[in-house]
C-alpha cells in the first residue's frame, strides 16, 4: 500500500469515529468540533503518524475525560493527567500504525522523540 493510501485510510478511520482530518498548522485534535488538525508541511509519513496520533487521542479521549478529569485534555502538559493522555493516544496509535504496515523503528524513533519532549517540559518547570 503507497503512503497517499495510508493517509486515505487514516482519513477513514477518523471518519468512522465521526471526526474529519482538516489541513492545520500543528497536529491536533479539537473533540467539541470533531476535528483533527494534521500539518501538511511536513513530510508525509511523518503526516502519517501524526494523523495516527491524533485519531488516538479521538479514541481514547472521552475516557480520558471520565478517568482523569478535563485536565487531561487543558490541562499543563508536563503535568500528569495530560501525560496519561498522551501515552493512552501513543498505545492507540501503535495498533493503528502496525495495521497500516508502518511499524518499524523510524516510527518508534519518532514517538520516543515526542515522548521525551513531555518530559523536557517537566524539567523547564
Ligand atoms: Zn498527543
Amino acid at each position: 500500500m503507497v503512503l497517499s493510501r495510508k493517509l486515505a485510510k487514516l482519513e477513514k478511520i477518523a471518519n468512522g469515529l465521526g471526526y474529519k482530518i482538516v489541513p492545520g498548522k500543528e497536529n491536533e485534535v479539537i473533540p467539541d468540533d470533531k476535528i483533527i488538525k494534521v500539518n501538511t508541511r511536513q513530510k508525509p509519513i511523518k503526516r502519517a503518524w501524526n494523523a495516527a496520533h491524533e485519531i488516538g487521542h479521538a479514541i481514547t479521549i472521552d475516557r480520558c475525560v471520565t478517568e482523569i478529569g478535563k485536565k487531561a485534555l487543558t490541562g499543563a502538559e508536563h503535568e500528569w493527567p495530560a501525560l496519561e493522555a498522551e501515552f493512552r493516544a501513543w498505545r492507540e496509535t501503535d495498533k493503528i500504525i502496525r495495521k497500516l504496515g508502518l511499524y518499524n523503528s523510524d516510527y518508534l524513533k519518532y514517538k520516543h522523540h515526542c515522548i521525551r519532549s513531555y518530559y523536557c517540559l517537566l524539567n523547564k518547570v
